[in-house]
């Protein structure tokens, strides 16, 4: 099928605060936020260049076989690599809910590609392809050239000064109107902090070093997690290992024990302790001597670029303080962060959260005061701090997400997020929740599929 795109959702103008203006915007990452942040922007009128450090788009979606040279993530000075997929992996949501709303996620009528609903990881990377095509998005991107260091420049307020490096050595600094940070935030790892680990004889490793089971064969292993990778991977090494143990936080909604479907594979509470003598303790006191721990645990934000002097900080895994997770009060709106929420349909959060940008950029939507942002800002960690909610969940969206979303698309003057989505979302979640290993290929909603599909007839010719 041939899609043509408009992509043009109809934005209504409010009175401009000021003059219309248009900027030069560096953009940080070419993965599916900086892509996206690069049409919307260009789209406003701004000059856009976006800093890519590896040598194609798509971020995440690259897979490599490659692991980095200390697995469980230590060592500061380790080999870096920036994707943390595994080889067996589908999507974990329906391709119709995921994709970007200017450019539907539709299976291709082309036998090389993956038609299922949930593809493996391939058909993202070329879906992520075919959208930097459509809307030549690969001519604004500077490939293999990394950002090590973005600040204000001194002598001039709301500019700031890029440096970047080429993978040749070459370094380069120029003055950019603003920054949209699009770096990503799934390839530094988050450890567990365990009890005993350093007499501990075992290997250790994060799923971010994750890539096929075979490494585990015949292992006893304990796997730290929840998350829908944890959930993924322990199935996938279930089928080589000896025994798989999954030690999970959120156990006691669950019942400890056998895992239906598995005969090497049990649910305990979190780890206790671990010992000399190879032994993991749980802490419903039953013990394991496992080979391997694997921590599926998550990951930190990281900005080692950024020099802000102490104004935008990462505590305990919240970046702050920002609006609406997106500008730092005393920078906007000239720093930006795009895709920090978590626990979310990424693709069309982004794209609402880049077009926000984008037309605060040239005046075309005002923000609040910086006092009025700070205000909106203390509101929402004194709800966060009131509900019990730890800082490093800050930035988790879960159920809130159509709620924030339909916010930015008020800013924007977009249409609300579609009902099909918000009902396809909750569906998937819960039965995800209900059979994990299957579904990915047994679902009913059919009928969301075909409202979907109505849908995407809007943007097709
Ligand atoms: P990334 O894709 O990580 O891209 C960031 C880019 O920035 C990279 O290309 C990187 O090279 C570049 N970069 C970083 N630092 C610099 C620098 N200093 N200078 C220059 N370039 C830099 N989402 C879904 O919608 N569905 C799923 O099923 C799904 N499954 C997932 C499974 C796993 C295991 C993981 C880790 C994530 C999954 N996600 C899924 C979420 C996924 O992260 C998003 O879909 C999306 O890829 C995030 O895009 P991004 O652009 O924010 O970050």
């Amino acid at each position: 099928t041939t899609i043509q795109m408009q992509c043009h959702l109809p934005i209504p103008q409010p009175p401009a605060p000021h003059p219309l203006t248009s900027r030069h915007v560096a953009v940080i990452g070419a993965g599916a936020a900086g892509l996206v942040t690069a049409i919307e922007l260009r789209r406003e009128g701004h000059s856009v260049v976006v800093f890519e450090r590896g040598d194609q788009v798509g971020g995440t979606w690259v897979y490599t076989p490659k692991i980095e040279s200390d697995p469980i993530g230590f060592d500061p000075a380790r080999s870096k690599i920036h994707s943390s997929l595994y080889k067996s992996l589908r999507t974990n949501l329906p391709r119709e809910c995921m994709g970007f709303r200017c450019y539907p996620f539709v299976a291709k009528d082309d036998p090389d590609r993956d038609p299922r609903r949930y593809p493996g990881h391939q058909e993202v990377l070329w879906y992520l392809q075919d959208f930097t095509r459509e809307f030549r998005i690969d001519e604004l991107v500077r490939f293999e050239t990394e950002v090590v260091r973005v600040r204000l420049v001194e002598e001039e307020e709301e500019k700031w000064k890029i440096k970047s490096k080429q993978r040749s050595g070459k370094d380069e600094t120029e003055i950019f109107d603003a920054v949209v940070i699009c770096n990503g935030h799934y390839t530094e790892p988050r450890v567990a902090q365990i009890a005993g680990i350093n007499e501990w004889p075992g290997k250790q490793m994060h799923s971010h070093n994750y890539r096929v089971p075979e490494p585990f064969r015949d292992q006893v292993v304990v796997l730290i997690g929840s998350s829908a990778s944890a959930v993924d991977i322990s199935r996938d090494i279930a089928g080589v290992a000896k025994e798989v143990h999954v030690a999970a936080r959120s156990v006691e909604d669950e019942k400890s024990g056998d895992q239906s479907g598995y005969d090497n594979m049990w649910l305990h509470p979190m780890i206790e302790s671990v010992h000399k003598d190879g032994t993991v303790f749980f802490q419903d006191g039953s013990f394991v001597h496992a080979d391997i721990i694997l921590h599926c645990t998550g990951y930190k934000y990281h900005f080692p670029f950024l020099e802000t002097n102490g104004i935008v900080n990462v505590d305990d895994n919240r970046v702050g303080p920002l609006y609406k997770h997106v500008f730092p009060p005393a920078l906007a709106p000239c720093l930006s962060f795009v895709g920090l929420p978590w626990k979310v349909v990424p693709f069309p959060m982004f794209e609402l959260q880049s077009k926000w940008i984008a037309g605060v950029l040239s005046n075309r939507f005002a923000l609040p005061t910086q006092e009025k942002m700070m205000e909106d800002v203390e509101a929402f960690y004194s709800s966060l701090e009131a509900s019990g909610m730890p800082k490093r969940y800050t930035h988790n969206m879960g159920s809130s997400q159509f709620e924030y979303n339909n916010w930015l698309a008020a800013q924007c003057g977009c249409p609300a997020i579609e009902d099909w989505r918000v009902q396809m979302y909750n569906t998937s979640s819960k039965n995800r929740r209900a059979q994990p290993e299957s579904y990915r290929d047994d679902w009913e909603d059919h009928h969301l599929v075909l409202q979907a599909c109505e849908d995407f007839m809007k943007y097709t010719t």
